[in-house]
């Protein structure tokens, strides 16, 4: 399908591997320009090389931490004027609720909320001024569906989530659609290390974990970065015009959710 955005160009955060790099393979391959961010500069940019290799996309890459205000700036300088902003950052860690200080909640509020908020009120301007955008923001099935060894998780991406509810139908007006993509698991080294602190909990091998956790999914496998990928595309499509602050899990079936 034509997702008819070839030409465009979009901000993808977090995108070396994983789910943000799904969601730039799948962009680059409808013929998106791309600026591409992690922390770590040597897998960024073989990952940008790869993209533009294989689909001949120009793709930018900026090496910082898009939760602190200094890396928001230094991804902003080269990504000002975009047209899809995909936001993304590592996800807070496991534990249990009586050990996690005030700090430990501001580090998950600054990730997982309030950089994807600062990164929405910068570039959504410019979407509104050109009548056009797109804003897909990863956050967790926990949203729907909260992992109690998660609550860090959970606690941030419901914040966002709510930001999202009202600003997406704020913005809707002006061509600009924001929507949330909800990932259960999917193999990626974020779901390594969930598998690992599984091996630790219960005494078992890490394939032993990993079956364990994909017998739970009804699709009975983790999903990849390209299923992932090709529904963020989607929802930064022409034809997606007319989905406005959803909330769209991609878990498998893992999440028995009817609203
Ligand atoms: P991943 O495989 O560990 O990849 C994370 C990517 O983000 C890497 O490119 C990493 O590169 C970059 N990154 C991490 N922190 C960053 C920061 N502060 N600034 C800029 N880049 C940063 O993780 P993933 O599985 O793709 O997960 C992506 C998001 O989805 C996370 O928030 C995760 O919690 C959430 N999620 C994942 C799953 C799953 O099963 N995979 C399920 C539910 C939710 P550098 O380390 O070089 O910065």
């Amino acid at each position: 399908m034509d997702l008819g955005i070839s030409g465009k160009r979009a901000l993808v955060c977090a995108a070396s591997k994983g789910l943000g790099k799904g969601c730039a393979w799948a962009l680059a391959e409808a013929g998106v320009d791309l600026v591409i961010n992690a922390r770590g500069s040597d897998v960024l940019k073989e990952t940008a090389r790869e993209i533009s290799d294989r689909f001949g996309v120009k793709v930018n890459y900026v090496a910082a931490d898009i939760t602190s205000p200094t890396g928001r700036a230094a991804v902003l300088e080269v990504a000002s004027d975009i047209d899809i902003l995909v936001t993304n950052a590592g996800g807070p860690p496991p534990g249990v609720w009586s050990d996690w200080s005030r700090d430990d909640f501001i580090a998950a509020l600054d990730a997982n909320m309030l950089s994807p908020i600062a990164l929405m009120q910068a570039l959504m301007p410019a979407m509104i001024t050109k009548g056009w955008g797109r804003v897909v923001n990863i956050t967790s099935q926990s949203v729907k569906a909260p992992i109690s060894q998660l609550g860090l998780s959970n606690a941030a991406r419901a914040g966002l989530t709510g930001f999202v509810a009202g600003t997406s139908r704020q913005v809707a007006p002006h061509g600009v659609n924001i929507n949330n993509l909800l990932p259960g698991i999917h193999a990626t080294d974020r779901a390594d290390m969930l598998d690992q602190a599984i091996v630790v909990q219960r005494g078992i091998t890490l394939d032993e974990a990993r079956a364990q956790r994909a017998a739970t999914i009804p699709a009975r496998r983790y999903g990849a970065a390209a299923d992932f990928g090709a529904a963020c595309a989607f929802l930064c499509s022409q034809q997606a015009a007319f989905i406005v602050g959803q909330n769209i899990v991609l878990d498998g079936g893992a999440a028995n959710i009817t609203i």
